[in-house]
């Protein structure tokens, strides 16, 4: 039997995903351990991208894998973006907010700087799906969901359909 997370994701509004998390320091053995945990909840939920905020973990860590056979991983710690351009509305899902979709502003290419699992300083520069996880996934390293882009009536609107997915999802 394969390995199975130990992580659980935390579902709005809990409150941790509103708190912004703090910078990596230590590079050790324990910091691949929770990467390795976060590249396997993602794998096991479907997701392309989960940050360390999303299981209650107060660290600017996120991981992401927008190809559909798990072939482009990365794991970004303490990501910055260097540049972003070209706005585009994105359609977006996330695993704190089961069954909700909504469109967002984004930049449609980024380059951001991020160090990996060992230190390194690496930067990349994407555009699309790929961006737009990045900028979903650095927003939640600074306690911000993806509805809060939106109006208040629209937001009232997609809390109201979230407390219903819940519901019935027992
Ligand atoms: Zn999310």
């Amino acid at each position: 039997m394969a390995q199975m997370s130990t992580l659980t994701i935390l579902v709005y509004p809990d409150k941790r995903l509103k708190k912004p998390a703090l910078p990596v320091t230590t590079f050790d053995d324990s910091l691949r351990q929770t990467v390795s945990q976060l590249f396997l909840k993602m794998a096991e939920d479907q997701g392309v991208g989960l940050a360390a905020t999303q299981v209650g973990l107060s660290l600017r860590i996120f991981v992401m894998d927008c190809s559909h056979d798990q072939s482009r991983p990365f794991c970004m710690i303490n990501p910055q973006i260097l540049s972003a351009s070209d706005e585009q509305i994105s359609e977006e899902g996330c695993l704190s907010f089961p069954g909700i979709y909504i469109k967002v502003k984004r930049a449609n290419k980024v380059t951001v700087q991020y160090q990996n699992e060992w230190g390194e300083t690496h930067t990349l520069t994407t555009e699309n799906l790929e961006a737009h996880c990045i900028q979903h996934e650095m927003e939640h390293l600074d306690g911000i969901v993806f509805i809060d882009h939106l109006s208040p009536l629209k937001r009232q609107w997609t809390l109201k359909k979230l407390a219903k997915t819940q519901r019935l999802a027992g």
